[in-house]
């Protein structure tokens, strides 16, 4: 059973492996041309830098023993042909730099930017490839033992090489997932300020956020060291490789097995390739925080639904539209459960609120409805109906959703409220803005409807947002509504307005509300407080009020 598993393991990885090849492969689509003639300049660059040494050598050796009057004679030549040489190279190198980054900005502005930078690292190391191959097959023909001795020392370098990047990729993959759990708790945390503060969590906001930055700048400082060791180890071999040439040749001069000319070719060419090494390494750096990146970015892309339709899964019937709850589990993280124990019914027809403080898992227990995600435990019903026993297109048709951050995309005020009806007609779409009172301000604008939002369009205000949002679902028509509704100060009038095109919205569906204002407690049929994942009171605001309670408490703090 073991072993079963592991070899499955085994080959997943290496199919994601390749998975990751080829995505990244596909990245280089259309710059095929560009690529090739990168790679040309690359060439020559690399061949350049390998003929000048091998220049001054055979001069030294041949022309500049002559005397004086041959010298001359060709130096004007040789001055000639050198810059034009290096004019070459310039080019060449520009057109590396220059079309390199023109490629990688092309490629950037469809994936990541860390691999933009390796990829521009590519070329440095394919020219550093060709130098210190060229280098010692040059070497090789002026002195056999001596690029022995050094190839010996390379070898150990890229070895050292290896194994520290091996301990590097680790550090560095695990500073990456502690980024992001940064990332999420500080948007968590901005986004429920309101809430945090009127609940009095501040504390436990601050804890929580401590605890992941603590985690984060721990794995921060070990990348660091990890990052420290290598490099110094690897600026210590190449001072070696220094000093076995000098001792190494000094010895092989004094024995009459070397001339000092080839001393000096050889230290030129140690140079030469002391900055490819040094890209290599540095490429091999760059190259593992670029494959963690792009690791995650391709994961996030091809994040598949964990939620499958069953086998037999049937359409939902919605035939009075009552809600059921029952000893519902669910963590998001094993081991750690955010929902327990929870029973709530929702009866047909009637205005559900959820209150309680942030993070008590109100929002939790909204997205099991429409299966974003799945109970670990108990069950859900809609009618009588298992919501993980129905396909997932009927019963997301059943449940409408209007969500807090209310996300408009660029086009007209019109499709965004035909969003996921483009069949609607323009009547229907304006009996819907009607409903949701959006066009009453919709009137105002010179576009009117056809005014162009979203990120590139006409600002509107939260308010006016939520109205649109609000309007979409009149359009969508279902049975059962999921609103959460905006934390953020909306200004009266608007609150009014959505307040009473939520309520319309309401009439004769099934509604859950996450509610943070008074009004829309107070409108409400029912209340239940949702407190560490679990109904704690549930009734009326009258009701709870007289109970004295969690909810009484949480009611006068927040609004008395
Ligand atoms: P509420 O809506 O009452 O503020 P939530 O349902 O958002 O509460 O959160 C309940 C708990 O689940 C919190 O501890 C929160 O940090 C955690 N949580 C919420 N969403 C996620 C998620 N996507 N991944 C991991 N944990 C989450």
């Amino acid at each position: 059973m073991n072993t079963e598993t592991s070899a499955q393991n085994a080959t997943t990885r290496r199919a994601r492996r390749r998975g990751l090849f080829r995505t990244f492969l596909s990245y280089y689509q259309g710059q095929v041309h560009l690529f090739v003639g990168d790679t040309i300049c690359a060439l020559l660059v690399a061949g350049i830098d390998l003929a000048f040494p091998q220049i001054l050598r055979t001069l030294t050796r041949g022309l500049f023993a002559q005397g004086a009057d041959a010298i001359m004679g060709v130096l004007v030549y040789l001055a000639i042909g050198l810059v034009a040489m290096y004019l070459l190279r310039f080019a060449c190198r520009y057109f590396v730099v220059y079309w390199g980054h023109v490629m990688g900005a092309r490629m950037e502005s469809r994936m990541r930017e860390d691999l933009f930078d390796a990829y521009e690292r590519t070329e440095f190391l394919l020219i550093g490839l060709v130098e210190i191959v060229g280098s010692f097959i040059i070497l090789g023909t002026i002195n056999v033992p001596l690029t022995l001795v050094m190839a010996v020392v390379l070898v150990a370098l890229v070895a050292l090489d290896v194994v520290a990047n091996l301990r590097m990729r680790a550090v560095f993959t695990e500073n990456r997932q502690r980024i992001s759990g940064v990332n999420s708790r500080v948007e968590d945390s901005l986004e429920g300020a309101r809430v945090v503060k009127s609940f009095a969590a501040e504390d436990v906001e601050r804890a929580k956020f401590r605890r992941s930055n603590d985690a984060y700048l721990d794995s921060k400082v070990r990348m660091y060291r990890a990052m420290g060791v290598y490099q110094a180890a690897i600026a210590v071999m190449m001072g070696f490789l220094n000093v076995t040439i000098v001792v190494m040749g000094g010895w092989l001069i004094a024995r009459g097995q070397m001339e000092a000319a080839d001393l000096a070719t050889f230290a030129l060419y140690i140079s030469l390739f002391t900055n490819p090494i040094d890209n290599i390494l540095n490429f091999t750096e760059t190259f593992q925080k670029a494959i963690a990146g792009f690791a995650r970015f391709v994961e996030v892309l091809n994040e598949q639904p964990d939620i499958q339709d069953a086998p037999d899964a049937r359409e939902l019937r919605v035939t009075q539209g009552a809600i059921s709850y029952s000893h519902v589990e669910f963590a998001y993280q094993k081991g750690e459960p955010v929902i327990r124990d929870l029973n709530l019914d929702v009866r047909p027809g009637e205005t559900l609120a959820l209150v309680g403080p942030s993070g008590g898992g109100k929002s939790t227990t909204c997205s099991l409805l429409p299966r974003f995600y799945d109970v670990e435990a108990g069950s859900i019903t809609i009618d009588g109906q298992d919501v993980r026993k129905v396909t997932q297109k009927s019963l997301r048709e059943a449940i409408g959703l209007v969500q807090q951050d209310v996300y408009l995309f660029d086009g007209t005020i019109a499709e965004n409220i035909a969003y996921g009806r483009p069949d609607a007609t323009p009547d229907q779409i304006r009996l819907a803005a009607q409903r949701a009172r959006v066009d009453e301000f919709v009137r105002e604008l010179p576009d009117g409807y056809e005014t162009q939002v979203g990120e590139r369009g006409t600002r509107l205000s939260g308010g006016q947002k939520q109205r649109i949002a609000i309007a979409r679902v009149f359009l969508k028509n279902p049975p059962i509504l999921i609103f959460d509704e905006a934390t953020s100060a909306l200004d009266n009038e608007s609150e009014a307005a959505v307040q009473e095109s939520l309520a319309r919205l309401a009439e004769g569906r099934t509604t859950i509300v996450i509610a943070h204002r008074l009004s829309t407690i107070k409108d409400a049929d029912e209340i239940a407080t949702i407190t560490d994942g679990t109904v704690s009171e549930r009734g009326t605001h009258e009701e709870l009020l007289a109970k004295n309670g969690t909810y009484a408490h949480y009611y006068r703090m927040q609004f008395e």
